[in-house]
């Protein structure tokens, strides 16, 4: 599953399970823009751990819920590299509470970087990638999105709103030889569970038929097959890699 000589961008790859990525399409062989919103030193340590096993990457900050920022950041990222063959739309946040107490401010902060980040960046790459003829767009969506869960209303809609995202611009793209597919994570270790309580945890292995948690690299794995010229044929799909927590 050879990604030579193609150009990645990764939004949140500064971290978790967008770092991972990162780091599998770049020992494929891509070249990887590492997208950040905040922390500089994640996304450059990234970059080294790319550099390290003798890969190409760079960082690229922007906040992908800022329109503005997302089109400048793209021409940029065109102008120097040619071309964008694969967007791995990533970043993401939580910001839980029970309806109740779930403020709009976190229901649009949620929305505007899970959902509308991923329309921003799509709208950057879907007129260079039709005139290519050629294309990957892997959305990270959640369990959540297809399951539920109380105090996550915001963050479930959102990633819901991603496979309606995921589907139609499959079916727009498709005939372009532009394929759009999601990956469904689990509960996967990163920065983002980490602020979960143990006693939650232990709830939640319950439920998990492999009886344990994810690691970002089982994420990453899904995403280069997804992003490779073997799945050429595999369009408007989601990939769950949840440890069996849910079959879709
Ligand atoms: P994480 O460790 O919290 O990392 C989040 C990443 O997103 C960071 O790189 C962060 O950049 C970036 N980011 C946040 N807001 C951004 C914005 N507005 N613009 C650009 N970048 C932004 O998260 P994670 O656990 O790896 O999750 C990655 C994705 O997988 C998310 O979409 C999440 O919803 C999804 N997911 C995660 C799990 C899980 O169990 N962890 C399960 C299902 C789905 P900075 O470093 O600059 O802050």
């Amino acid at each position: 599953m050879s990604l030579n000589g193609k150009i990645a961008v990764v939004t949140g790859g500064s971290r978790g399970i967008g770092r991972a990525v990162c780091l599998a399409l770049a020992a494929r062989g891509a070249r990887v823009a590492v997208n950040y919103v905040s922390r500089p030193d994640a996304a450059d340590e990234t970059v080294a751990a790319i550099a390290a096993a003798g890969g190409a990457a760079f960082t690229v900050q922007f906040d992908i819920g800022n329109a503005a920022q997302v089109e400048d950041a793209f021409k940029k990222i065109l102008a120097d590299c040619g071309r964008v063959d694969i967007l791995v739309n990533n970043a993401g946040i939580t910001r839980d509470n029970l309806l109740l107490k779930l403020k709009e401010s976190d229901w649009d902060q949620v929305m505007d970087t899970n959902l509308k980040g991923a329309f921003n960046c799509i709208k950057a790459v879907y007129r260079p990638m039709m005139k290519q003829r050629a294309g990957r767009i892997i959305n990270i969506t959640s369990v959540i999105g297809f399951a539920g869960n109380a105090g996550q209303a915001n963050y479930a809609a959102a990633k819901a709103g991603l496979m309606g995202l995921t589907k139609s611009a499959a079916k727009e793209l498709a005939s372009r030889g532009v394929t759009v597919n999601a990956v469904a994570p689990g509960y996967i270790v990163t920065d983002m569970t980490g602020e979960l309580s143990d006693e939650l945890k232990t709830k939640i292995l319950a439920e998990i038929p492999m009886g344990l948690l994810g690691e970002p690299d089982d994420v990453a794995g899904a995403v280069a097959y997804l992003a490779s010229d073997e799945a050429r044929y595999v369009t408007g799909q989601v990939l769950h890699v949840n440890g069996g927590m849910f079959m879709g």
